[in-house]
């Protein structure tokens, strides 16, 4: 099933549906007077009240990493300088869908979501970052219709897999090219033009303002997630809003994978899932215990005709394709990585490859300037705990799968959005 869903309870306020339309998902792009209609652009709350409320509702970034977004405002609020803010739009990730879907439908609710922040910050200059050009055209549409006070400049990059990593996103905006630099500073030290600077995700700033319409339930805004569903024959992806404390199973029930084999977790960040893809749950913290990432979301489903040693290797070739290639360990890494994988997938492999791809999976995490290497090493170290019976069947050369076609340039997982 391809299209836009809400899974959230009825009556409770999503990104996805229209409050004015009932629990129709938004066909075509809000404008101002809509976004009025339903409460936006609200009264400002005493920031540190508004601030409470985040970190009670216990909201977490968006963007893959779910840093609590509370702990982030306040480390910019209270860093030396003049605080600016970015919405960052940038989705690398591929299979995700969700932050341009936002972008091209609900823009207002992104730049009230600045607002909120740049309120609570104390920030005087904002920025959205992106690539997409629907979404640019929509940005560029609503700050005309409505000047927030708050100085709002939109700043387009290529899009590539690193481009919205969050010191690459500073970067491009003074100037630079959108490639990450070494941490620390971290852009809450030293950000644009070396002021203090919050970038924060799109769905991020998207729930900043649901949130504050909507105090009462602010646990629930928090916790629901944006979900990118694909897989399958072809490439057409879902997009579902479900609510706190939701397992795969259901987002997947929803769309048609209820019976697939396997699932890619997080675009590429979260790791490769087998038999029991069912019950793990939408939640950074419980999948971070399970020993997975959640990461942005998205969720690519395996299906009887798609091989595991053939995805992770595809995957892992389209990472290091994307590599930055300014960490030494990151080329030689990523690349050792996808080579390997690409020998397992042709069945010459041995018991060498399996402890070499075993020590490379738990010696390279951390080792990059971003999180392109962790991602790999991710995919690798998951394809060996959860597929070690799909390994050997390519050393017999009796994988079921392995007719089916790939392609090394991450084309499996490009999906457009609905
Ligand atoms: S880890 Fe890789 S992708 Fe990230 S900055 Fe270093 S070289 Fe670039």
């Amino acid at each position: 099933m391809t299209g836009v869903f809400s899974l959230l309870p009825e009556g409770q306020l999503g990104l996805l549906q229209s409050p004015l339309s009932g629990a129709e998902p938004y066909g075509d792009t809000e404008d101002l007077p809509r976004y009025l209609a339903v409460g936006g652009y609200a009264p400002l709350p005493a920031p540190d009240r508004l601030l409470d409320w985040i970190a009670d509702a216990g909201l977490r970034g968006r963007g893959g990493a779910g840093f609590p977004a509370a702990v982030k405002l306040r480390a910019v609020r209270d860093a030396p300088g003049r605080p600016v803010v970015v919405a960052n739009g940038e989705e690398g990730e591929p299979g995700s869908v969700k932050d341009r879907w936002l972008l091209r439908h609900r823009p207002h609710l992104i730049l009230d979501g600045l607002r909120l922040a740049a309120a609570m910050t104390g920030a005087e200059r904002g920025f959205v970052y992106l690539s997409d050009a629907p979404s640019e055209r929509a940005v560029r549409r609503a700050l005309a219709e409505r000047r927030t006070g708050l100085r709002v400049d939109v700043v387009r990059t290529e899009p590539a897999y690193v481009a919205g990593e969050e010191t690459a996103v500073v970067r491009r905006i003074d100037g630079g090219p959108a490639l990450p630099t070494p941490k620390p500073p971290r852009p809450f030290e030293k950000g644009i033009g070396g002021a203090p600077t919050l970038v924060a995700n799109v769905e991020t700033l998207a729930r900043l303002a649901v949130l504050h319409a909507c105090p009462d339930v602010a646990g629930a805004v928090a916790g629901a997630h944006l979900v990118t569903v694909s897989g399958g024959a072809g490439t057409a992806a879902a997009l579902v809003e479900v609510p706190a404390g939701t397992h795969l199973k259901l987002p997947a029930d929803l769309c048609g994978h209820g019976t697939a084999d396997a699932v890619l977790l997080g675009g590429l960040f979260g790791g490769l899932y087998g038999s029991r893809w069912a019950d793990l749950p939408l939640d950074h913290d419980r999948m971070t215990a399970a020993g997975g990432a959640l990461g942005c979301g998205a969720l690519h489903f395996l299906h009887p005709g798609d091989c595991p040693v053939a995805v992770a290797a595809e995957a892992t070739a389209y990472l290091a394709a994307q590599s930055a290639r300014q960490c030494g360990v990151c080329v030689s890494g990523t690349e050792a990585l996808a080579g390997a994988l690409t020998a397992v997938g042709r069945g010459e492999t041995d018991d060498d490859t399996r402890d070499r791809l075993r020590r490379w999976s738990g010696q390279l995490p951390g080792r990059g300037a971003c999180g392109l290497l962790d991602a790999a090493a991710r995919i690798v170290a998951t394809l060996l705990a959860h597929f070690p019976d799909r390994i050997d069947a390519h050393r017999r050369a009796t994988c079921p799968a392995c007719e089916a076609e790939r392609s090394d340039d991450g084309g499996r997982f490009r999906v457009p959005v609905p």
